[in-house]
């Protein structure tokens, strides 16, 4: 061990405390560079002293560290070598058995003898129904720990083990004087947290259980605070750079269109237009989430807010997650404006404007067109995909951007959106992926959320129902005989795939391939490109047949698109580019085989597309995974409920959340270690106000250099310097 330097804080270097050797793997197995760093990586979990790790309770594919007795060890030859290597059976006393091979046993074999309590690492796996850890690593208990009543098992990796690890935090805790405590003292004080220091020393080094709650609850007031604050200082530099206002325009466009819409806006739908219509009218750029499940009718409350802006002489971009939905935009646009969209046209309205798709497969001709109608502010309307518009585009003048169904949009693609002029544009984003509180919270805590609760009236319920071709092959022939009755009832329908096919083995054009283990051995993913001809020839024979998938030429998607549209096609074959946002209210049916390959916001999303109509919608999931399945379980609960906050709070309860938060991050080491989207909804919201708070009292931050500290652990580099720059 180094001096016990009394100026140690976390921002030292490992060096000055640890020795080299650990200091080299810690940074290179474990990203861990300083104090800070090191004494933040907190135990994944506790082993009470004399109670042996659950082996029923191990994943398989986790890296496990457990406490376990050896019963057995078996010595045997390597085939075709004279080498030998060591079996070893491990117990939990109860009913789990574990078992590990170690390779060149010469030194271990005199160490790890029947009777022994001592930590195995390694991975988890199955081999013939018994557990075993793969590349198994071994560390006596008595010499690891002392006689603490916990043994901490911190995040490992190969070759540095978890004893390792708790060896160099307890050197660096001997030494660390108490912290300075980023938190303020009033805080703490009223949310009854303890200090940093007795945190750290009691989640490292617990006496009691109490003492790693408690701690755990304080620590994640860091990571909470962090997040709230980087949230609230976005929040407060958006406001600095005004907008356009672009108030209400009496006798307008907007007001022209209101006359001519054919049904009446719901409930919603106008109270949401009156939020859009002041916050337009202001100097303080909106930035507004509006969230309505599929089918809630968020296109013509944009397109509202759109015609207000081009009333007041600007233009605003509606931007779609793919070609398919920007050209449908674009139609659908045109078709609800009708002569108000046909400026310099033969039977255009007075007042009226034009839409301008910009879309990757136009001619160069028509692609110059529509960027000279967008240069020239002759289009009021410009819908496009993100990449096109936000790398081609110049703008007469933008006042409205409008981003549709991207619930991956991230902080930092909206900052990049708003530009750099002198004025930015106002910002909506509308998506149909429910999101829960606690990531509106954080992941979308710079915007304000509209909820759009209720759908049009007439809506009728869309059946969902499981086809488990694995216990009953025969269903599969009753999904045939249900896709005729829809079209022979003057409907259409959608099959789905998870895959284009030709030359590709997995590749989706987008699907989320949620992962549930042993997917290798799997066959690959049904296709639309073999899918389809065998349904043209077979089941389906005799029925009008489209295909449509991200490989094909964008102008055949649309030409696609509108075949069916048109209802010129009965069903279309497709992958996940239907997935968002395309509107066709005739199509009743969905039917999406290998189900299990899709994410639940997907199936959800794809569901959406049918019952848009008046007629009822039914979805049928095939799938052939085995019931009790994780894929299964999934698919039983998007058949179970239509309700898009519930299936949403499942997903984020499926998926990890660094997926989640990861948008928040910049593809670095996340800050993030304890913050839990599900358990910590009561932290977030009351950090959230705090933040607020301290960020109006004390703009940027300048008298709290721990709490800067924070927001530097959750931002990305580049802002992060700019964090830790100031002084
Ligand atoms: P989403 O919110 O999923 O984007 P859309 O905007 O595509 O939903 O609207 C879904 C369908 O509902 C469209 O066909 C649209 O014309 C229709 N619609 C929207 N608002 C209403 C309304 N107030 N009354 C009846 N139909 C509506
Ligand atoms: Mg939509």
């Amino acid at each position: 061990m180094k001096t016990a330097s009394r100026t140690l804080n976390l921002d030292t270097p490992l060096l000055a405390v640890v020795g080299k050797k650990s200091v080299t793997a810690l940074a290179a197995k474990l990203d861990l560079h300083t104090v800070g760093d090191l004494v933040r990586h907190y135990p994944r979990r506790y082993v009470k002293r004399g109670a042996l790790t659950d082996i029923a309770e191990l994943q398989v594919g986790e890296y496990a560290t457990v406490l376990a007795r050896v019963v057995k060890t078996t010595l045997r030859k390597m085939r075709n070598r004279p080498d030998e290597y060591m079996q070893v059976e491990l117990t939990d006393d109860h009913r789990g058995t574990l078992r590990c091979t170690f390779f060149h046993p010469e030194r271990l074999q005199w160490v790890i003898v029947p009777g022994l309590r001592a930590l195995f690492s390694g991975e988890v796996s199955t081999f013939n129904g018994t557990k075993q850890l793969t590349h198994p690593q071994f560390e006596a208990v008595e010499d690891s720990e002392g006689v603490r009543p916990f043994i901490s098992i911190y995040p490992a990796a190969h070759g540095l083990t978890s004893a390792q690890v708790g060896r160099c935090v307890r050197q660096v805790l001997d030494v660390l004087d108490d912290p300075s405590d980023p938190l303020p003292a009033e805080l703490r004080r009223t949310e009854g947290l303890a200090d940093l220091g007795r945190a750290l020393r009691r989640i490292h080094l617990p006496e009691t259980e109490a003492d790693f709650f408690g701690a755990r609850s304080r620590l994640v007031w860091d990571e909470a605070m962090g997040v709230q604050l980087a949230l609230a200082l976005r929040r407060q530099r958006a406001v600095q750079r005004p907008a356009a206002p672009s108030p209400h325009v009496p006798g307008g466009l907007l007001e022209a269109f209101d006359a001519r819409l054919p049904y009446t806006l719901t409930a919603g739908q106008r109270r949401i237009g009156e939020e859009l219509a002041v916050d337009l009218a202001s100097t303080a750029p909106m930035n507004r989430l509006v969230q309505g499940d599929v089918g809630a009718g968020k296109t013509v409350v944009a397109l509202r807010a759109m015609l207000q802006v081009v009333d007041n002489g600007r233009q605003a971009a509606l931007l779609a997650p793919t070609e398919v939905l920007a050209a449908q935009h674009a139609r659908s646009l045109r078709s609800l404006l009708g002569p108000l969209a046909q400026a310099g046209e033969l039977g255009g309205a007075e007042q009226a404007t034009r839409v301008s798709l910009l879309s990757g497969s136009l001619s160069a001709a028509a692609k110059k067109k529509a960027l000279l109608e967008a240069q020239s502010g002759e289009a009021g309307i410009v819908v496009g995909t993100h990449a096109l518009i936000q790398d081609r585009v110049g703008f007469a003048e933008l006042g409205l951007v409008v981003v549709d169904e991207q619930h991956r949009f991230g902080v930092e693609q909206r900052d990049a959106l708003r530009g750099r002029g002198e004025q930015a544009p106002h910002l909506l984003v509308m998506t149909a992926t429910p999101i829960p509180r606690t990531v509106a919270m954080t992941v979308y805590g710079d915007l304000e959320v509209s909820a759009l609760r209720e759908l049009p009236g007439g809506r009728l319920p869309i059946a969902t129902t499981v086809v488990p071709t694995a216990e009953k092959p025969t269903w599969l022939q009753r999904v045939w005989a249900r896709v005729h009755e829809e079209v022979r009832a003057g409907h259409q329908v959608y099959i789905v795939c998870p895959r284009v096919g030709g030359d590709d083995k997995t590749a989706a054009d987008d699907a989320e391939q949620p992962d549930d283990g042993g997917g290798d051995e799997r066959r690959p993913p049904l296709a639309v490109l073999d899918v389809a001809p065998g349904l043209a020839e077979g089941p389906l024979k005799g029925l009008r047949l489209g295909v449509l998938h991200g490989r094909l030429p964008a102008e055949e998607k649309d030409a696609v698109m509108r075949a069916f549209d048109a209802g010129e096609l009965d069903v279309v074959v497709a992958t996940t580019v239907i997935e968002v946002g395309v509107d066709v209210p005739n199509a009743t049916g969905m039917v999406i085989l290998d189900a299990d390959r899709f994410g639940l916001s997907q199936l959800h999303q794809l569901r959406g597309r049918v019952g848009r109509g008046s007629a009822p919608g039914v979805c049928l999931l095939v799938s052939d995974m085995p019931p009790g399945t994780p894929a299964r379980v999934r698919l039983d609960a998007v058949a179970a409920t239509t309700d898009g906050f519930e299936l949403a709070r499942l997903d984020l309860e499926l998926r990890r959340e660094g997926d989640v938060l990861g948008a928040l991050q910049a593809g670095r080491r996340s800050g993030l270690r304890l913050l839990s989207l599900l358990h910590h909804e009561e932290v977030i919201a009351r950090s959230r106000g705090y933040a607020a708070e301290l960020v109006a009292d004390d703009p940027g931050l300048a008298h709290h250099a721990g709490l800067r500290g924070l927001v530097a652990e959750i931002v990305g580099d580049e802002e992060r310097a700019a964090y830790l720059d100031k002084v």
